[in-house]
């Protein structure tokens, strides 16, 4: 198995350049291309000799992800699905919004969380994904439309926070201009189910991220049939967290609420609901239910979707309803899964 070179840090990469008889300036050179241009062809990086790029083709690969399909969705979304070094597919979509491009990243294969919605649950956890490999899916996700991608999200398969340290790692590169990717800490949203000492680590770190939480009900009984992690935490406890990242980071959390019919999504779960969020500086995501072939779970009606979200607005509360994108070729929200599992 050949050993990819971007995770490697300035100083290995030095050193694997010494091995071809090569100056230190060309680990600059290298990453440059890697991370800055988005080749990860040694044969067009131009200005290294060509002898090295040869050398570089035969010993390694740049990226720890090969692009094993694309598919195109009729609204403008692509989804793609990568191959990692230990032979595992994950999937990552791209979304075009008229601000730009932005990208929906998996943050582990597979998901321990075990939302009982969610078809990235099934199967439990394989592994974390490296910081590298996240970089790899926003990096291949630009070299796929030839765009910078201006937004981040963590959206795709996997917990996060359940990632914590690999995730730090990221934004760290993030932050890195030199060596990184440079991408504004406010333009990326990490997406949690509400693990909450995570979050208030989260909020000790000193990045500038958006946090989004996924609430999906407004009590702790409907939330614990949802989501196994919620008879661990409360709706206080994830209130409180997300109150103190408010307070620690400056920024606004947003809360993110999947309407299922007959579930969480009828009126008196809407007045509930506003009750609960007039206490806090939030904005609500409410999310559509999108199917999933082997659950039995749907979205209700447009017209309650509709009315869901004006009792919400009638009692003050920012809301907005996400538009749903990607769901003919599988990339929307909670519709991505681990492929060797699903066989
Ligand atoms: N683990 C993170 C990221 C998951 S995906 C989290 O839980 O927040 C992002 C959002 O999609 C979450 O709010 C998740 O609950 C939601 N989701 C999962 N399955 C879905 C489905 N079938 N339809 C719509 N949203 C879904």
């Amino acid at each position: 198995m050949k050993k990819d070179l971007l995770s490697k840090s300035k100083e290995e990469l030095i050193e694997i350049l010494k091995q071809y008889n090569q100056p230190k300036f060309r680990a600059n050179q290298l990453r440059d291309w890697m991370v800055k241009r988005n080749v990860s062809d040694f044969g067009k990086m131009l200005n290294l000799p060509k002898e090295l790029r040869d050398e570089l083709q035969k010993d390694f690969v740049a990226y720890p992800l090969e692009v094993k399909e694309v598919q195109h969705s009729e609204d403008g979304t692509v989804k793609f699905a990568t191959k990692t070094l230990d032979n595992e597919i994950i999937e990552t979509v791209i979304m075009k919004y008229h601000y730009g491009y932005s990208v929906c990243v998996s943050s582990q294969i597979g998901c321990a969380m075990e939302c009982v919605f969610c078809a990235s649950a099934k199967g439990g956890l394989v592994r974390n994904l490296t910081e590298n490999e996240i970089l790899a899916q926003i990096l291949l996700a630009q070299q796929i439309v030839e765009d910078r991608m201006g937004h981040v999200v963590f959206m795709g398969m996997g917990e996060p926070l359940n990632n914590y340290v690999n995730l730090i790692k990221f934004l760290e590169l993030c932050r890195d201009d030199d060596w990184g990717l440079i991408i504004g800490m406010r333009n990326i949203t990490i997406s949690t189910s509400g693990l909450v000492p995570q979050i208030r680590k989260l909020a000790h770190e000193e990045f500038q991220v958006t946090l989004a939480v996924s609430l999906h009900a407004s009590n702790d009984k409907i939330r614990g049939r949802l989501l196994p992690i919620a008879s661990k935490y409360s709706l206080k406890d994830v209130f409180d967290a997300g109150k103190y990242y408010t307070e620690h980071t400056g920024r606004r959390v947003t809360y993110e609420y999947l309407l299922i019919k007959d579930m969480n999504s009828s009126d008196s779960d809407a007045s509930e609901l506003a009750k609960l969020l007039r206490k806090h500086i939030a904005h609500i995501n409410l999310i559509p239910y999108n199917p999933v072939s082997f659950l039995p779970w749907e979205a209700p009606s447009q017209e309650q979707i509709n009315k869901f979200a004006n009792m919400l607005k009638s009692a003050g509360i920012s809301v907005t309803i996400r538009r749903e994108l990607g769901s003919d070729i599988d990339a929307a929200c909670g519709q991505l899964r681990n492929k060797k599992l699903a066989k």
